[in-house]
């Protein structure tokens, strides 16, 4: 476990799955530029859970190209797969409070159950605990399970909170969102909290390290402005503190699509071999 520091912080937290790309460094200069306004501290954190797909060589080509851009951060830089107990512990406070349950069903079961299920505007899955004995039965019989969190037990638990929860957006989400913003989990579904082969997930390991970290401003793409609604629930359950949210707009390339890791040319590497300098790149993207 690490301390949890005084002060606003903002952060940028990317996978090492890939190379940075030109949008990494838009999202992590729009973190800088947000510590600078707030008084606060630069934290940058290596999201890498998903073993199968993050790399050691990533990671140190993000630290090298993050340094390239003339960016400045705390150290130690925390590592997700280091801290495997702390969101164990987190799931072990909602599991002792029956907040989250075993599923047993597969990723193709899921999608036939959210097939099947009247749902609104976006196919969530929603799903129960099994019968004791027949998870009994599954468990003796070394069936693989995700830990979920239910939705049901979560509005219980929280009573009038649970659709009260806000939150404050900063930046702006996809459809313009921006000031105050009311979660709503129920969106979400009941999200896989541990997945079966590796013991926790993005949203629990990102609300866990935000509240350890002492980030005051979650800076980060508006493709993840949809995630705050099952992370500001996460926070009201764990009883941890609600960051002010800056979510921004992506960047598109040429063709207007956002950029992705499979786009070479728009590594920060190939842009820097190209001769291009750091300040240059700050000064395309809009920060001097
Ligand atoms: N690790 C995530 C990513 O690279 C970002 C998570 C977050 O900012 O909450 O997309």
């Amino acid at each position: 476990m690490t301390e949890t520091r005084a002060g606003p912080a903002s952060r940028f937290a990317p996978s090492p799955t890939g190379r940075l790309h030109r949008g990494h460094a838009f999202s992590a200069l729009t973190a800088v530029a947000t510590t600078r306004e707030i008084g606060g501290r630069f934290v940058l954190r290596i999201e890498d859970i998903d073993t199968e797909r993050c790399r050691p060589a990533f990671e140190a080509a993000i630290l090298e190209d993050l340094a390239w851009l003339g960016l400045e951060w705390e150290t130690p830089v925390r590592r997700q797969s280091e801290h495997l107990d702390d969101y164990a512990a987190a799931l072990e406070r909602l599991r002792a409070r029956g907040l989250v349950y075993r599923c047993f069903k597969t990723r193709r079961e899921v999608l036939d159950d959210i097939a099947r299920a009247p749902h609104g505007r976006v196919a969530a899955y929603v799903g129960a605990p099994l019968p004791a004995d027949e998870e009994a039965r599954r468990l003796a019989a070394g069936g693989p399970f995700a830990w979920r969190l239910s939705l049901a037990a979560a509005r219980a638990a929280l009573g009038a909170a649970f659709d009260a929860l806000h939150f404050t957006e900063i930046g702006r989400g996809p459809e313009g969102q921006t000031g105050p913003q009311r979660a709503r989990p129920e969106l979400a579904g009941d999200v896989i909290l541990a997945r079966k082969d590796l013991g926790v997930a993005y949203h629990l390991a990102v609300v866990v390290d935000d509240a350890l970290q002492g980030i005051s401003h979650v800076v980060r793409g508006e493709d993840l402005f949809e995630a705050v609604h099952v992370q500001r629930l996460l926070q009201a359950l764990l009883g941890l503190p609600t960051p002010i949210y800056r979510h921004h707009r992506l960047l598109l390339g040429p063709d207007g699509k956002r950029f992705a890791k499979r786009d070479k040319a728009q590594t920060l590497a190939d842009i820097r071999a190209s001769g291009v300098s750091a300040e240059a790149l700050r000064a395309e993207l809009g920060f001097s």
